[in-house]
């Protein structure tokens, strides 16, 4: 991208008709002027003001500063101007010091790897002198003056010349992109440069904080960043976000290290539950060098949606260490990016930390015995089977074959069969069936500390974890959801191969699992009314009765409904405090408990939940009962099928109207009658029944699953996974045609 309007031009006259007619000869291929590429490469590294700042910030920082102002006018374009207190720059090293590939810190490829300095690739003041005025003041230890020099593409515009200075350099960049007008002009009416240059030095502020910042406009007095040396990095979060950032902050620690390669630590700050944004604010560094890091940001925010009741998007500070050959620095033209050996599980490791974080939020006493029982539960045994799978072991760098080409990002929606579908109505009603229900952040007020102690939920929790097969859960954890294949059924992918993957069993584990761990600390879904046990117990027996139509076992079942709901009055205590299902005193359902957020279970299921709750659990034995309340659970937050049939298939015949309509719709055909005579509110509230479960599948169950679910042993045999196809042998097979 030399300029922008130069290139639109080219590209016309390719396109005019009097070249268009006629066949051209090949253009002549010619060596570009080295001053054109150079100002290509700059272009490349300098993209924006911000981009100079970082990279002036940086030398800054190598020189071993612990004082740097920066200046900016008219967002950066006129003028950045950088301070510091550093080391200077020898009188000797001026002629040089703007060429490409000049630089102090590096000299051989081997260095890149044991590198902790922030530049290397020598680019970055070179790279300003292509597309700005750079005029550097410095001066050395034991000098009495110092230099000033001007620089223009990469050379001194004239013999440094003499100066009084202070300690350290300035470096002043003037009309940047003066010679690319294309993107001056983008720049000057986007107004949003300077924050961008705030957001940086905030950023850095929090990590450096044994340097103090300034950042200001030009002619300001006031600083809009304004950091002072702090020993405390939550002191230096407050004095550059505020106390409404610093005061909802939790600590978090990870890290592992692993011979067989996963090494690493890692310590920051999140927000809790009471911080309430509309923005993820991730501030990463790896190896103290401030980073972008997609994938991590997304898995946060997963966690974040999953876990809190508020929509609110999390503010986090994170700084993770590494074996320095561990990161590959050089793969982003402004060293924004770095990718990370055993990139997956660092970030699941610090994912499931987060995760305990934020469940334990209500209580910070609880923190050490959760972080035990997080290592027994994550860090052992599944994680050391990931470690040796082929996948994260192997070398990423390897051309791909086509036929092993695979969707890999499972949240990129291309692809998938419903890109190719017509989208399913919109609005789709928040009310659910007969019971409407309203979600409310009602947090439960627990003594946790009695809570920890229970030993049987931990045991069973230790059970899931035991079960757990490793292959599947690398499948669970990887795969990409590609549509529903029928009623029951996923079609996913996981690596070459499809897999039959049944949604069902699938989300009664998941939701049993998650009770478990949530235990005690559910948040609630309160029911709009409160609905009589004794009716739905009942309502559920007779859906159980093979011949519905004879009354003559009523009583009976009156009997029973009532027995069970006498029983669950008596337990109702229990089942409110660690389950938050709420039965009243008068024998009511008025609440039901969060399992994964942004999911409400089907409303039809109540009745078989009761009844099950009242028949199934083994109330005497702790562990059984706990185990029954939360299979129970499981059950019926499962995603079933919706009780009315799938209109999109043979389902649709459950829509026609009968009686007198139909005598009249054998005499006529066509599909117009066909539509009259259907039942549309049925029809639609049946539609939007199964939209609304197809959009959870893929929202809420494969996300959570991915996070969540230890896919036990049993799921390998029992035709939970069905694998149906792979790819390589599909296309050896297409190939052909
Ligand atoms: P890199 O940082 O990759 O080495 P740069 O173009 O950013 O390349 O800088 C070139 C060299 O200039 C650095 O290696 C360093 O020696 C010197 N330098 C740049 N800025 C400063 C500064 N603020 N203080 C001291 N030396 C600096
Ligand atoms: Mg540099």
């Amino acid at each position: 991208m030399i300029d922008g309007s130069s290139l639109t031009v080219e590209m016309e006259e390719e396109n005019s008709p009097a070249t268009a007619i006629a066949p051209r000869e090949p253009p002549k291929i010619q060596r570009l002027e080295e001053s054109v590429v150079n100002r290509i490469a700059a272009g490349e590294v300098i993209q924006r003001p911000v981009s100079a700042v970082k990279e002036l910030v940086e030398n800054s920082l190598d020189a071993d500063s612990s004082s740097i102002s920066v200046v900016v006018k008219d967002g950066g374009l006129k003028l950045i101007q950088v301070s510091d207190d550093g080391h200077g720059i020898r009188r000797e090293d001026l002629p040089i010091l703007c060429e490409r590939h000049t630089t102090s810190k590096l000299t051989k490829y081997e260095d890149l790897f044991s590198l902790s300095s922030m530049g290397f690739r020598g680019e970055a003041l070179a790279s300003m002198t292509y597309v700005a005025h750079v005029t550097v003041t410095t001066i050395t230890k034991g000098q009495i003056h110092g230099y000033r020099v001007s620089y223009r593409d990469g050379v001194m515009e004239h013999e440094p010349k003499a100066c009084a200075a202070v300690k350290g350099t300035q470096i002043m960049v003037e009309n940047l992109f003066y010679n690319m007008t294309a993107r001056r002009k983008t720049l000057q009416n986007s107004a949003d440069d300077y924050g961008k240059i705030v957001d940086l030095l905030s950023r850095m502020a929090i990590h450096h904080n044994n340097v103090s910042f300034s950042c200001r406009k030009h002619g300001a007095v006031k600083a809009d960043v304004h950091s002072v040396m702090s020993p405390s990095r939550l002191d230096s979060i407050r004095s550059v976000y505020g106390v409404s950032v610093a005061k909802n902050l939790m600590k978090v620690e990870v890290s592992s290290c692993d011979p067989s390669g996963c090494t690493f630590d890692m310590e920051g700050f999140i927000s809790n539950s009471n911080y309430v944004s509309k923005k993820t604010i991730l501030v990463l560094f790896i190896n103290d060098r401030l980073v972008e890091c997609s994938a991590l940001k997304r898995a946060i925010e997963i966690v974040y949606a999953a876990t809190l009741p508020k929509a609110s998007k999390p503010f986090v500070y994170m700084s993770i260490n590494l074996p320095r050959e561990h990161v590959d620095i050089n793969i982003h033209p402004t060293k924004k990016e770095v990718s990370l050996l055993n990139q997956e599980i660092i970030i699941e490791m610090i994912q499931s930390e987060v995760e305990v974080k934020l469940r334990n939020a209500n209580d910070t006493r609880t923190f050490q015995e959760q972080k035990v029982e997080y290592i027994q539960s994550t860090l052992t045994s599944p994680r050391s089977d990931s470690t040796v799978s082929p996948k994260l072991s192997g070398q990423k760098t390897q051309k791909v074959p086509v036929n092993k080409m695979v969707r890999t990002d499972s949240s990129d929606p291309a692809g998938r069969l419903h890109a190719f579908l017509q989208p399913k109505p919109h609005n789709l009603p928040d009310k659910v069936s007969s019971l409407s229900v309203v979600r409310s952040s009602v947090r439960q007020r627990r003594n946790p500390k009695e809570t920890a102690d229970l030993s049987s939920v931990q045991e069973l929790i230790a059970g899931v974890d035991s079960c757990c097969h490793p292959g599947l859960l690398e499948t669970v954890r990887n795969c990409t959801y590609v549509g529903m294949a029928d009623d029951v059924f996923a079609l996913v992918q996981y690596n070459t191969h499809l897999y039959l993957a049944n949604v069902v069993n699938l989300s009664k584990e998941l939701m049993y699992q998650q009770t478990l761990r949530r235990f005690a600390h559910f948040n609630a879904i309160q029911l709009s009314d409160p609905a009589p046990l004794s009716e739905l117990i009942l309502l559920a027996l007779k859906e159980e009765d093979l011949d519905p139509e004879t009354d003559k076992n009523d009583d009976l079942k009156e009997r029973i409904a009532e027995m069970n709901t006498e029983l669950l009055k008596e337990k109702a205590e229990m089942l409110e405090e660690y389950f938050s299902v709420y039965i009243d005193s008068n024998g009511n359902l008025s609440r039901l408990p969060v399992i994964l957020d942004q999911y409400t279970p089907d409303m039809d299921r109540v009745p078989e939940f009761l009844l099950c709750l009242g028949n199934d659990v083994e109330w005497e034995d702790e562990k059984s009962c706990f185990q029954g309340v939360s299979a129970a659970i499981g059950n019926f937050y499962a995603m079933h099928p919706p009780l009315l049939p799938n209109p999109s298939g043979d389902g649709i015949q459950f829509y026609t109207k009968r009686g007198e309509s139909s005598q009249e719709k054998s005499d006529l055909d066509g599909n117009v009658e066909m539509e009259d005579n259907l039942d549309k509110d049925l029809l639609s509230d049946a539609e939007n029944a199964w939209a609304q479960r197809e959009w959870s599948i893929q929202h809420v169950l494969f996300p959570s699953m991915r996070l969540f679910l230890k896919p036990p042993a049993s799921m390998a045999s029992n035709g939970t996974f069905v694998k149906v196809a792979s790819l390589e042998k599909l296309y050896k097979i297409f190939e052909r045609c």
